[in-house]
């Protein structure tokens, strides 16, 4: 039975503790633009539970080849040991059984196969957070995240700053021609940008 709630038989006096109450495993989901921190988010939850002494796994896309390879490291360079994949079911191949947290960037890298993948994970009672982006360069919604977002317990949007009017923003605005929806870039490809400053591509 896949079912959350089991915390009533705690309550019976002496009664045995029911296996399902001991599963914790969901699936957590931080997104936003380009530069609105996703991957500082993913590295704060990822340090935290290493605090609390649980084993944690983390991938990323073998595709992004911007920064080191065997780390994900955030726009202000704060980093953490990641494995490099090059598909999503990989990550469940390499999903330690003993894994209490599952850290997954760049998740937009990935095909819809990935939903299955966290689903799987998270019914198995791990945690699995993945970061990445909601939009695409025209600000239209990028799969795996808006699938993830239905299926996810926790949601995080993060939000950038508007480069031209300094507002909230959580548009990614290429700078450069392109009409590939993957063109990896940081600083000069893209720059944030609000709701009312984003200007789709024709
Ligand atoms: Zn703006």
């Amino acid at each position: 039975m896949r079912t959350g709630f089991t915390g009533v038989r705690h309550r019976s006096p002496g009664g045995i503790v029911d296996q399902l109450s001991q599963k914790t495993g969901w699936i957590e989901v931080i997104c936003g633009s380009m530069f609105s921190g996703k991957s500082e988010e993913l590295i704060r939850r990822i340090r935290r539970a290493r605090i609390a002494r649980q084993k944690v796994q983390v991938f990323k896309p073998a595709i992004d080849r911007r920064d080191s390879e065997e780390h994900i490291v955030s726009h202000d360079d704060r980093r953490i040991p990641s494995e490099p994949v090059c598909s999503a079911k990989e990550i469940l191949a390499r999903t330690d059984p003993d894994t209490h947290v599952v850290g997954i960037d760049e998740a937009q890298f990935f095909n819809l196969g990935l939903v299955g993948v966290c689903e799987r994970l998270a019914d198995e009672g791990k945690r699995v957070i993945v970061a990445g982006l909601d939009q695409d360069y025209r600000g239209q919604p990028f799969e795996p995240i808006p699938q993830l977002l239905a299926i996810a317990e926790v949601i995080t949007k993060t939000m950038a700053v508007c480069m031209v009017c300094g507002k909230p923003a959580n548009k990614s605005q290429r700078l450069v021609k392109g009409d590939q929806r993957v063109m990896l870039g940081s600083e000069g490809t893209y720059e944030p940008r609000c709701r009312h400053c984003f200007e789709p591509p024709e």
